[in-house]
């Protein structure tokens, strides 16, 4: 399997799920059933609503767990002398809105400087 068969597959898995959970969102809004009031606009309010929660969620789980990755020292970039690793928190603007992240951050004393190991990180 090629890696652009490998990435078609997950992106269908990924699709099969989200649109699980859009079943059971459905039914959690409307446990009684949709009365005739709800129209079209309200039903995709609802979904686009949720999609950003979705990508909000998500994406802040996901850096969180590649911010465990790094673990708690890191090298410096510059010098190589290993560095505390502390995580400080900031709001960055994804396509869902807001979202917290944990960013890993450390202060290299030789160097004087802060540095931010995280590959994904986003710039300022
Ligand atoms: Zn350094």
């Amino acid at each position: 399997m090629t890696k652009e068969e490998r990435l078609e597959r997950k992106r269908r898995e990924i699709e099969e799920l989200a649109t699980g959970w859009g079943k059971l969102l459905a039914q959690q809004v409307c446990p009684e059933g949709v009365g005739l009031d709800m129209d079209l606009f309200m039903m995709e309010e609802i979904a686009v609503t949720a999609s950003k929660a979705l990508v909000r969620g998500t994406i802040e789980t996901l850096t969180g767990s590649q911010a465990e990755t790094l673990g708690t020292e890191h090298p410096c970039p510059s010098c190589g002398q290993s560095c505390v690793l502390e995580q400080r928190g900031r709001s960055i603007q994804v396509r869902g809105g807001s979202a917290e992240l944990n960013e890993p951050v450390a202060y290299c004393s030789t160097c004087r400087r802060d540095f931010f190991p995280s590959a994904s990180r986003v710039e300022d």
